[in-house]
């Protein structure tokens, strides 16, 4: 509705054209209704040329209103009311005396005054009303009670004035309270927007057919369509790929059918589409609202990839670390003391996606380190000085710390021919320690460059190192036992168990390599004396020293065992006939305390069995002890 026009208040361009144009319509009526009652009332023809003047004027003033109120200031329109006023004066008076029906035109004035006026300002135009009523009932001709028709006049247009003036005030009170309301609604609904714009979230609405009504930046950004484009096309077409679409839409449409469905009013983990065809893990949260009578639904969508990416690295470090669980159990497992090596290698290599993993201990000496275990190449035994250039391998060992090279081809250590041979360009070091001690380097090396292992394969190591130690240490002991239990005790050479275990082994070498191998029995010639004349344990002290001399005498890859009592098995492998005999003849010139023994050798004919060797060498033993003792036979 319109604000009154005032001194005071600016006045809206709006307002003045719906001023204009009521005016102009009053004018453009009221001459009109003159030029009817005209032709009806059939005046002097003199008063009817005036009128229709009066009318003329009034058009005239119409016209000018409809076109120039763009360039009218407010205050004309008082202007206008005045001529108005004077317009209506001039018919009353041109149409002959005060009881003119043309009177009734003041109450337009009156009427138009309280609606679009102020009341102080419609008052005053009635006062002006009044003045010029007066005047044309003074300057008429004689007409009766002149005074009560004024009285009578201005003060119905007074009530009928202020009657209009507080109806407008009811409608105007009325129209405020809801433009205020809209305001307050508009002013709300812009708080929502800006929550929902500047939400982390998603937020896509949708109407009961699930057509998209709202969609915020967040969800422009994932969708990688602007809200523009989505308004109106179906939710279901905006956010998820199109295999999943009318799964979406018919659970919309079941809810709105029986009001009940699986996807709402919860997180549900989706499958999220770009417009141009990426797909992301989606949490997907719809929120049915009952909204003016139909469903709206809310729909919050998250990008849930990087919470996946989470997860997934929680469940690969549970999986890394019951892998490395399961390596200790394998490792613990081992009962072989050669196995445990080799296995840590091979883990460490696959749980670390490396080419090759090196497991690097000291040599007994202490002087070098060398490799006791590869896995993924196939490398002669790698040697590394204490001494010299400090390569990587012996600088982990040295400090305690990892190391990890990046750049091997540009790395100052001395790691070139090793990288060469293994054909590798990146390498970490990993320090194998038992009770703060180094015992060893577990060694990974990747084909292509790494920049970074990661935290994930530091930690593996870390750990993989730390069940290399006690691997390392219980196959240690291992060896050990094994070595135990394959030696005989006064004297320190192979027992009969490591005999039998050692020659068919060698006889397989033999065969192999197609090489003559010798198998020599001796035995010390009536022992039994030495023993009752010098005792016991000169006899031991006798054993022992027979040993160690012979053991002195013969080649590391001959094997020197103790067969049984006092005598002895001497394998030869690479040894005809007569080099065995030659050896045999040399051991037995440096018998010890007196004591003279007999030999009996053979050599394997390539096919018996260890057993059948060994038998004809004790043959041949006894031959010679038949023979007199103090000397060799050779089997046939
Ligand atoms: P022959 O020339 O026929 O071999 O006579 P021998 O006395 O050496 O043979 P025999 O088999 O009759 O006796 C073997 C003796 O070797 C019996 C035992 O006193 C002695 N002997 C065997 N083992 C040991 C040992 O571990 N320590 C000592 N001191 N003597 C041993
Ligand atoms: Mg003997
Ligand atoms: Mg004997």
């Amino acid at each position: 509705m319109d604000s009154p026009i005032s001194a005071s208040g600016g006045t809206p361009r709006q307002d003045l054209r719906v001023h204009a144009h009521s005016l102009a319509f009053l004018f453009a009526v009221g001459a009109t209704l003159v030029v009817v009652t005209v032709g009806f009332h059939q005046p002097a023809r003199q008063d009817a040329v005036g009128l229709l003047a009066l009318a003329g004027l009034a058009y005239v003033a119409a016209v000018f209103l409809r076109l120039a109120w763009r360039s009218l200031p407010p205050w004309s329109y008082h202007a206008f009311v005045f001529v108005g006023t004077v317009l209506v004066s001039a018919g009353i008076e041109r149409s002959g005396d005060g009881s003119s029906a043309y009177a009734v035109f003041y109450f337009w004035v009156a009427i138009y005054s309280f609606y679009f006026f102020t009341r102080t300002q419609a008052l005053l135009h009635l006062g002006a009303v009044a003045a010029a009523y007066a005047l044309v009932l003074a300057l008429g001709p004689d007409s009766a009670a002149p005074g009560t028709r004024w009285v009578l006049t201005i003060g119905t247009m007074a009530v009928a004035g202020l009657l209009v003036a507080s109806l407008v005030d009811a409608v105007r009170e009325r129209a405020a309270e809801l433009a205020s309301r809209a305001e307050r609604l508009h002013r709300a609904e812009q708080r929502t927007r800006a929550i929902i714009d500047t939400a982390t979230d998603g937020f896509v609405a949708a109407d009961e057919e699930g057509r998209v009504i709202a969609f915020n930046p967040r969800a422009e950004e994932m969708s990688g369509y602007r809200r523009e484009e989505v308004l109106g096309r179906r939710v279901s077409e905006t956010l998820v790929p199109e295999r999943l679409r009318t799964a979406l839409d018919d659970e919309l449409r079941r809810f709105v059918d029986t009001g009940r469905s699986d996807l709402l009013n919860r997180p549900v983990e989706l499958v999220g589409s770009h417009r141009d065809g990426r797909e992301f893990p989606l949490e997907l949260t719809i929120t049915p609202m009952r909204e003016d009578g139909g469903w709206v639904f809310n729909a919050f969508a998250r990008d849930i990839t990087e919470r996946k990416e989470a997860e997934r690295q929680i469940r690969d470090h549970a999986e890394d670390l019951a892998r490395v669980a399961e390596t200790a159990r394998d490792l613990a497992g081992i009962t072989d003391a050669h196995a445990a090596r080799p296995a840590i290698c091979k883990a460490a290599r696959e749980l670390a996606g490396a080419k090759t993993s090196i497991l690097y201990e000291p040599d007994p000496k202490g002087q070098e380190l060398v490799s006791t275990a590869v896995a993924g190449a196939q490398v002669d035994q790698i040697h590394l000085p204490f001494t010299g250039r400090p390569s990587g391998a012996t600088t982990v060992f040295s400090s305690g710390q990892p190391l990890f090279v990046s750049d091997l081809e540009s790395s100052s250590i001395a790691v070139q021919g090793v990288r060469r041979v293994l054909g590798v360009s990146s390498a970490l070091w990993q320090p194998v320690v038992r009770n703060g001690v180094p015992i060893g380097v577990l060694t990974l090396a990747w084909e292509e460059r790494v920049e970074d292992p990661g935290e994930r394969v530091w930690s593996l190591m870390g750990l993989l190192a730390a069940e290399a130690a006690v691997a390392i240490e219980r196959a240690d002991l291992l060896a050990r036992l094994e070595a135990v239990a394959r030696t005989d005790d006064l004297t320190g050479l192979a027992n009969r168990r490591a005999w039998d275990e050692h020659l068919p082994r060698e006889l397989s070498r033999a065969e192999r390599e197609e090489r003559p191998l010798c198998v020599a029995m001796l035995d010390l010639d009536r022992f039994k004396a030495f023993n009752d004349e010098r005792g016991h344990q000169a006899g031991d002290r006798l054993l022992k020293q027979v040993a160690a001399t012979w053991r002195e005498m013969l080649r590391p890859s001959d094997l020197l065992a103790r067969y049984g009592g006092e005598e002895f098995g001497l394998v030869l492998p690479h040894c005809p006939l007569e080099v065995g005999l030659e050896v045999v003849e040399r051991l037995r010139s440096v018998t010890i305390g007196g004591q003279t023994c007999s030999a009996g050798v053979a050599v394997w004919d390539g096919s018996e069995s260890p057993d059948e060797l060994v038998r004809r060498a004790d043959a041949a033993l006894y031959e010679a002890k038949k023979g007199g003792r103090d000397r060799a036979v050779s089997a046939a």
